[in-house]
């Protein structure tokens, strides 16, 4: 069987889809060729130039990894910094670049499930679920336009739900409408009131497109005055951050770190003791101090994260432990994610995991 890039990329967008990523990030194909074949695919946490030279040496035609290496636009392409190494080295080896970042963490079963399953945690649960990220766009128009109408809505990102494109909900009904002296109406006349069969169609929207679907909505509408409605939908869906959930027995603190250092593989623990046992469990992979007062009020006993700052420490007022793993320790498990992904999909296909220690920290602990 023959795999592509776009075929592996496709297989990842359908477990954790594009548009579930943060406004900021950059996951998706970022150097090569949807049409290229790929024989063997090495998955790493970061690509680094000392990766993209792993992936040259086992003569891999691709690299996935969870941080994106681009990730804020590249102005100029040069071998200036690491960045632009890696991605001449890749281009130059014909290895194409893919990241499956924030996507990943916000899924029900990325990044955070990982963490959660090799504690044994029972009962997970995201942390704080998505909301308020959609709207609903509302329109009525001529029943013969409505084939034009609805292309332009889609082509700009309205009706998409997961890995389905094209979702609309469309009703039949009668519009009326008198058009007034200086109107330049496109149907019916000056002074008389008109009937017009029409559709009432109803798409949902992220309200980062919400603009430009309107622009393209009005643009394809023959009215001079186009009828819309744009409602917050305030649904929460089962994706977001972080994930919360039960130890099979609890433990004692010490026991808990103990446990906790030797599962995800850690030189060291960054903590605040407190003085009860721990049964419930937050845990957020990579960057998750913003989650320390969601933990809280969700009872955790411990919150399992990294990048803590010193103040930050304080804010658990003693009565969760924080445990700050590490960066690449908390995420050091998601390339397990990946393998699965596409050896489910492809069962002859080779996958990789890299050998390569990309964590810019050490620990002196001599
Ligand atoms: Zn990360």
């Amino acid at each position: 069987m023959r795999v592509t890039v776009g075929d592996i990329s496709n297989a990842l967008e359908e477990f954790a889809p594009l548009n579930y990523q943060e406004a900021y990030d950059n996951s998706g194909l970022l150097v090569g060729d949807r049409h290229q074949e790929v024989k063997s695919c090495l998955l790493s946490i970061d690509c680094t130039i000392e990766v993209v030279e792993e992936a040259i040496a086992k003569k891999c035609q691709m690299i996935v990894s969870h941080h994106p290496i681009v990730f804020s636009g590249l102005k100029s392409l040069t071998g200036k910094n690491h960045i632009e190494q890696a991605v001449i080295a890749a281009i130059k080896n014909k290895i194409s670049l893919y990241a499956c970042h924030t996507n990943l963490d916000n899924i029900r079963y990325g990044v955070n499930d990982k963490i959660a399953e090799k504690l044994g945690l029972t009962n997970a649960r995201i942390l704080l679920k998505k909301s308020a990220t959609l709207s609903k766009i509302i329109t009525y128009l001529p029943e013969l336009n409505l084939a034009e109408i609805q292309a332009a809505i889609h082509q700009e990102g309205a009706g998409q739900l997961g890995n389905y494109d094209f979702c609309s909900f469309r009703v039949g009904g009668v519009g009326t409408f008198r058009a007034l002296d200086g109107a330049n109406p496109s149907m019916g006349q000056i002074g008389k009131i008109h009937e017009e069969s029409e559709v009432k169609l109803e798409v949902l929207c992220q309200n980062k497109d919400v603009n430009k679907v309107l622009k393209s909505m009005i643009q394809a509408h023959p009215y001079e005055e186009v009828a819309y409605d744009i409602i917050a939908v305030q649904n929460q869906w089962e994706m977001g951050s972080g994930l919360i959930g039960e130890l099979a027995e609890e433990m004692d603190p010490n026991d808990f770190l103990e446990y906790l250092k030797k599962t995800m593989q850690c030189e060291v623990v960054k903590y605040v003791p407190i003085s009860k046992n721990i049964k419930k469990i937050a845990l957020c992979g990579g960057a998750g101090s913003f989650l320390v007062k969601k933990a809280m009020a969700a009872g955790a006993d411990a919150f399992i994260t990294s990048d803590m700052k010193y103040h930050e420490f304080f804010s658990a007022e003693k009565s969760m432990m924080i445990c700050d793993i590490g960066h690449y320790e908390s995420e050091k498990y998601t390339t397990e994610i990946f393998a699965k992904v596409l050896s489910d999909k492809f069962p002859n296909f080779a996958t990789l995991f890299s050998e390569t220690n990309t964590n810019p920290i050490k620990y002196y602990t001599k």
